[in-house]
């Protein structure tokens, strides 16, 4: 065969991996672009490359080992690159890292962004940690291939809940005025993105940063003629407002998606973990959201095991996400963070415990998003299609985060179409999965 690719002589090659929260999905799209900016080519994570760029997190043991694993495939694919390990976990443990074999880079969670300059410096330095963390602004690029932007508009977070280590790895909460916001959504818009997820760690506590309010900034989204669809990221239960859920319901470009993060079904519990609410609380404001959104998916986390959890209060929390229409689970094993209060308990529970407490609620979560995702077989929806999946059917999103194939000979990347669901769960497909026909 001839092989008449030549390669582009000179052209540097940079692998990005990212793990956690959609909060660094849109950090390292903004990374990945400042890397195209001078010229590198993006390739794969694994491929030989002359710089390995990990954006880490450290929300539990297994995102710290899972980025150990990957630090070592990055040195294992390009021995002669450079590895940056940067992010949250870099931030809390940098030592350990910058001990580790290949490792040329660890920055911090302010320091990731200056990764271009220290690249072009002589690295007699391996850590570079900043304390006082400063607010980058970051959204997704083009260059991560999703069709969906990801818009950071906060950063840190000033709670302390006892389990938590990222208001150490990410300082305290701080937020972008809404002049810069709408400018960043404006600058994704035109390069063809329809769809912005506004991101952050703590983004219902936005408004206290600037006295710019949220609803304020969500107003003026709704507001941009070219923006088709806008979606919430995580938003804690106390800082959802009837002001902010009024502006929500003013526009129909805003989707009935939302991610309220629960953790534990038992006020005991919910006390110990120092959250902001009860569960009546809790439950009072699904029930608020679902009378103003009756289609909404609602997304909510949940930690097994947490310090002294006995089996009456996980019950507690099982009964509680059995009674409410929440659609999406993201279940978690508590795991002990070091320097958080809840790492000073006592009676830390079993890992098979917790693992068990774990296998039930996800067990049960699919259950309840297939329910959700069937129970709207015969309707029709908005859909955008971001990618052709494995079977050559076009994947998107309905309004309410159900994942969608139709069958097309033409591109729909980035389009977003009328799709009438047929059906469920062929025998072909993942079980969220629902068939349906483009109906314009
Ligand atoms: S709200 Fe609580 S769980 Fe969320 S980032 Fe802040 S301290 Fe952590």
């Amino acid at each position: 065969m001839t092989q008449n690719l030549k390669p582009e002589i000179n052209k540097k090659r940079v692998a990005l991996h990212t793990l956690g929260c959609r909060l660094n999905f849109s950090e390292t799209g903004s990374i990945a672009k400042g890397f195209q900016e001078r010229g590198y080519e993006i390739v794969d994570f694994g491929e030989p490359a002359d710089v390995s760029f990990i954006n880490t997190c450290t929300v539990t043991d297994g995102a710290d080992s899972t980025c150990r694993n990957l630090i070592r495939k990055a040195h294992r694919a390009s021995p002669e690159g450079k590895v940056v390990v940067a992010g949250c976990y870099a931030q809390m443990d940098s030592e350990r890292i910058s001990k580790m074999t290949g490792v040329d880079l660890v920055l911090g969670t302010s320091e990731k962004y200056k990764v271009f300059d220290y690249l072009e410096e002589d690295q007699d330095q391996v850590v570079h940690i900043d304390k006082s963390v400063t607010f980058y602004g970051a959204a997704t690029s083009e260059a991560e291939g999703h069709t969906r932007a990801f818009l950071k508009i906060q950063d840190g977070c000033n709670y302390v809940c006892s389990f938590c280590i990222i208001p150490q790895a990410r300082g305290r909460s701080r937020a972008l005025p809404i002049k810069e916001a709408i400018e960043n959504a404006k600058k994704l818009l035109s390069e063809g993105f329809k769809e912005i997820v506004l991101t952050g760690v703590n983004i219902g506590e936005y408004e206290a940063n600037t006295g710019e309010r949220l609803s304020d900034l969500v107003y003026q989204l709704l507001d941009l003629k070219e923006l088709k669809r806008l979606r919430l990221g995580s938003v804690e239960p106390n800082t959802l407002s009837d002001e902010l859920l009024d502006t929500f319901a003013s526009s129909p470009k805003f989707l009935e998606h939302f991610h309220i993060p629960l953790q534990s079904g038992d006020d005991t519990i919910l006390k110990e973990m120092r959250r902001k609410y009860t569960v009546d609380q809790y439950r009072s404001l699904i029930e608020k959201v679902v009378s103003r959104f009756p289609d909404a998916g609602i997304g909510a986390d949940v930690i097994c095991g947490f310090p002294g959890e006995t089996e009456e209060q996980f019950k507690n929390t099982y009964n509680l996400l059995k009674e409410l229409p929440i659609t999406h689970f993201h279940v978690f094993p508590y795991s002990s963070r070091k320097n958080t209060t809840a790492a000073r308990m006592e009676n830390h529970i079993q890992h098979g415990v917790k693992k068990d407490r774990v296998r039930t609620l996800k067990m049960f979560g699919e259950a309840k998003l297939r329910m959700f995702a069937e129970d709207q077989v015969g309707s029709s929806t908005e859909v955008l299609f971001e990618r052709r999946n494995e079977f050559g059917m076009w994947e998107g999103y309905t309004r309410n985060y159900v994942r969608v194939a139709v069958a097309s000979d033409a591109d729909l990347k980035n389009h977003i179409h009328h799709v009438y669901l047929r059906d469920f769960n062929t025998s072909d497909f993942k079980d969220d999965l629902l068939i349906g026909e483009i109906l314009n």
